[in-house]
């Protein structure tokens, strides 16, 4: 655990969440500003910073949280309708919270990126 981490105090209960779905590995959280009316952020209990700095042999984890994701999008019954996965990394990727995580988005038309 990274003491001054934001994600890795809701980890610990150190702060209150709205959890979704736990492991020995991962967590899922209900986003505290929801940007649809599925927004989980659905991260690894193992601390570490960004996409930039997931060691190659730790690279598994990508898909532990995606098909996380994928389970619980296929639970909310909306993944025929469909739904959004990303990361954002670092400033100009719009990264504020530096312990990684994967947003669900969905529930909602999502406006095409770009
Ligand atoms: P990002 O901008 O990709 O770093 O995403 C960080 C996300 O964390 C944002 O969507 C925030 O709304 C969300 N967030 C920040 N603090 C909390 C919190 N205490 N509980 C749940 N979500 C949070
Ligand atoms: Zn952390």
């Amino acid at each position: 655990m990274k003491e001054d981490c934001l994600f890795c105090r809701i980890i610990a209960r150190q702060l209150p969440s709205e959890i979704v779905y736990e492991d020995d590995t991962v967590l899922a959280f209900n986003d505290i500003a929801p940007q649809a009316p599925t927004h989980v952020l659905i991260i690894p209990k193992s601390h570490v910073a960004t996409v930039n700095t997931v060691a190659d042999a730790d690279a598994g984890v990508f898909t532990t949280l995606i098909l996380r994701a994928r389970a619980i999008a296929a639970d909310r019954g909306i993944a025929e309708s469909g739904y959004r996965v990303l990361f954002n990394c670092n400033a100009a990727g719009g990264q504020t919270v530096y312990h990684l995580h994967l947003h669900l988005l969905g529930g909602r038309q999502l406006k095409a990126l770009g």
